[in-house]
């Protein structure tokens, strides 16, 4: 980064961190196809693996050699350095899966007995993970959702009797798909408030619904900002990744157990990524605009019984304070409830023409699902009912095409039901 003019993120993506004079003069960064990297001597093989193993600090300009693309490999290193520019991040970590970055966060800061408190609804794989994987463990979870006071959820920690045992508070904001959002801050004065000297409580968010534009979760005290990198920062929908971005000192940990963990992303899955970070803002952008139309156009239609969209948080409420404070836009995924229940929301759905039927989100194309039978069949069916994701919703998430295209298709399947 030049020292007179501090460039932003996205005129960066193009080239930070890359050397073309390492490779022939290649504008871009060549896919690293190799699974072991030559060291120039006995010597330099030992002192990369002193760094690499923490058997002794790294030196001030000493960088950590390549030396096995498990452990490291020049399109990581690149892509995570980008990466790290959009939360202004220390240090960036990548991963082949949205899950394999989550799970490696929560193995390496929990053990048996500690307690996880974390907010509902949570990813559907992240919610199993917890559920089945951390209890089996002998880890506790505690969960809250958003709009519980923070003095309340204090107290229910501290009646619970395992205070003293809280590691970490896990939240995803905005909640998928209804849009509820949680106040990061006021997560990290709860961690706080447990915390001893030799014990912190890291906070950790999902950031994949509005980052890595519209939210930065390490600037409201997060430890963790994570993404499924299969989403906006893909945006393709052509590849399953993710990425961890926080301090030094957690990345670091973060790395070590994915070294032996083995999940890191492949040589080419960090190129596509790289490929996809220079058009990230455009598109993000884009999809934003088309977003408000899509929602401008819903609020209106008399078929359309709610929708949930950042845009439609009442002013005067906590939840639009948190907004104010905490997002640089209300994003790109609307959800809404078609009057007349399930079979409405099918015909909806059935007759789309341009928007696809599918999860996922975040890419290029616009995609509509239907949460309650997809992706949170899983979920106890009165906490669904609870958190309003019933058989009338569908989620929407808005892509870039022409946004009267869009409107067209939603309006001609509206007709339908
Ligand atoms: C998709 C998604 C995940 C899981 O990511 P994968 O890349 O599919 O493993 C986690 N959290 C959120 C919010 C997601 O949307």
């Amino acid at each position: 980064m030049d020292q007179d003019h501090p460039f932003r993120p996205e005129s960066l993506m193009m080239s930070y961190g890359y050397k073309p004079s390492l490779s022939e003069g290649a504008i871009k960064s060549p896919i690293f196809l190799t699974s072991t990297f030559v060291f120039k001597s006995a010597e330099e093989g030992k002192a990369f693996f002193e760094v690499a193993y923490g058997l002794r600090e790294r030196g001030q300009q000493e960088e950590l050699g390549l030396i096995y693309s498990r452990i490291n490999n020049p399109d990581l290193e690149i892509l995570e350095n980008r990466l790290t520019l959009w939360d202004k991040a220390e240090d960036c970590a990548v991963f082949e899966s949205g899950m394999s970055a989550i799970t490696t966060v929560l193995l390496e800061f929990l053990a048996p007995g500690d307690l996880l408190v974390h907010s509902t609804p949570v990813y559907g794989g992240t919610d199993h993970f917890i559920q089945h994987f951390l209890n089996k463990i002998g880890v506790h979870t505690m969960g809250f959702t958003a709009g519980e006071e923070r003095d309340a959820l204090m107290e229910r920690i501290k009646a619970s009797g395992l205070g003293h045992k809280l590691r970490m508070i896990y939240v995803e904001t905005p909640a998928n798909p209804t849009n509820a959002l949680i106040d990061i801050a006021a997560c990290r004065t709860v961690a706080d408030a447990f915390a001893t000297a030799d014990q912190p409580v890291h906070v950790a968010v999902d950031n994949t619904y509005l980052g890595p534009l519209w939210q930065h979760p390490l600037d409201h005290g997060a430890d963790f900002s994570l993404y499924s990198a299969t989403k906006y920062i893909g945006g393709h929908s052509d590849l399953i990744a993710a990425a961890v971005c926080g301090s030094k000192a957690v990345i670091g940990r973060v790395k070590a157990l994915r070294t032996f963990l083995g999940n890191m992303a492949s040589p080419h899955t960090g190129w596509m990524l790289m490929r996809s970070l220079e058009t990230l803002k455009v598109r993000m952008e884009k999809q934003a605009a088309n977003a408000a139309h899509v929602v401008a156009f819903l609020a209106d239609h008399p078929k359309v019984e709610k929708v949930y969209h950042l845009s439609r948080i009442p002013e005067g409420t906590a939840e639009h304070e948190t907004f104010r404070r905490q997002c640089a836009s209300p994003g790109a995924m609307v959800s809404f409830d078609v009057k007349g229940g399930e079979p409405a929301a099918f015909r909806f759905m059935n007759a789309l023409k341009l928007v696809k039927l599918a999860v996922s989100l975040g890419g290029t194309e616009s995609l509509a699902e239907h949460p309650a039978t997809m992706t949170h069949a899983g979920v106890d069916p009165q906490h669904r009912e609870a958190m309003s994701i019933t058989g009338k919703m569908v989620r929407l998430s808005v892509g870039v095409e022409h946004h009267e295209d869009i409107i067209w298709d939603l309006r001609q399947a509206l007709e339908r039901v």
